[in-house]
């Protein structure tokens, strides 16, 4: 099968030095494979879009000589298709009344990303009083064998998550009407035929809520490789929530070098170009990876 990687920054602010690498590790992953590599702008979440963030993503990728393979998805057009997906979800999914206060208050546990796990409030019907919020996708009961994702990852190896102990059942469709992020990927991940999902260590947290939508799918499960996301040196992940500024494209090589520093390939020959960065980079991947 052709190996097909993708980039997929949410356009909420510029390019980064941190979604840099992210965007670095997919490409000569894809290079190295020589695979198809793909942008796809996950501007779902309309309320934190950004104002022409996409397009200098677009033109700053462009300067470090990563071009899409493909014409760019937009997820803010695709909403029919969550629609359609989320429809075949329909056995396992229910209203939820819950506000974010009420859930936060329930003394459930807290999962791995900070929000409380869903305790299940409305898992048997919406008490009459209560209106549909949210739509939130059932997870397997803790004793159930289908609870416990595994997944072997190229970079962190084996990562499991019993999803009943870190989520609960989680949102599918927001409070606020926006597809959730998790639905969004899973199905433009299967549509785009993904085989290789190489992405910043943050998002493992929600490597097994995907694979499990994509089992609800009935889609083929795609490899996981997950970075070490970029830090500053008080150890504060770089991103734009902590006001990461953004990358500056006039010296494209160097940024691409440090970039590749921090993934570890500290062995690159000088380049002074990016097509010679480019050619010195993904050989060392490949080895690195044991890829022929
Ligand atoms: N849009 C997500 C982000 O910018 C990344 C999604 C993914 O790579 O699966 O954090």
């Amino acid at each position: 099968m052709l190996y097909t990687g993708r980039f997929a920054p949410s356009p909420t602010g510029p390019l980064h030095a941190g979604s840099l690498v992210a965007a670095l590790a997919s490409y000569l992953d894809a290079r190295a494979h020589q695979g198809r590599w793909l942008i796809r702008m996950e501007d779902i979440d309309e309320a934190r879009t950004m104002p022409g963030a996409a397009d200098s993503i677009i033109t700053a990728l462009r300067d470090f000589g990563m071009t899409s393979d493909d014409d760019i998805l937009w997820q803010s057009k695709r909403k029919w298709r969550y629609e359609q997906a989320f429809a075949r979800l329909s056995a396992r999914v229910y209203p939820c009344g819950c506000s974010r206060k009420e859930i936060a208050d329930s003394r459930g546990s807290i999962a791995a990303d900070g929000a409380a796990i869903y305790p299940g409030t409305c898992r048997h019907g919406l008490a009459p009083e209560r209106t549909a919020r949210a739509w939130r996708l059932r997870v397997p009961d803790p004793d159930h064998p289908d609870d416990l994702i595994e997944v072997d990852d190229r970079w962190q190896g084996i990562f499991r998550e019993r999803l009943s102990a870190t989520v609960g059942d989680f949102v599918l469709k927001r409070a606020d009407g926006y597809w959730a992020y998790q639905l969004a990927v899973v199905v433009d991940d299967a549509e785009q035929a993904v085989t290789d999902v190489v992405r910043g260590a943050d998002l493992l947290e929600s490597t097994a809520r995907q694979i499990y939508l994509q089992r609800q799918l009935d889609y083929p499960m795609p490899r996981y490789l997950h970075v070490p996301v970029l830090a500053n040196a008080a150890g504060v992940k770089l991103s734009k929530q902590t006001g990461a500024a953004p990358i500056d494209c006039r010296r494209p090589v160097q940024q691409l070098q440090q970039a590749a520093k921090w993934l570890g390939l500290d062995v690159l020959p000088a380049a002074t170009t990016v097509q010679a960065f480019w050619s010195a980079a993904v050989p060392v991947w490949a080895q690195r990876f044991g890829i022929r």
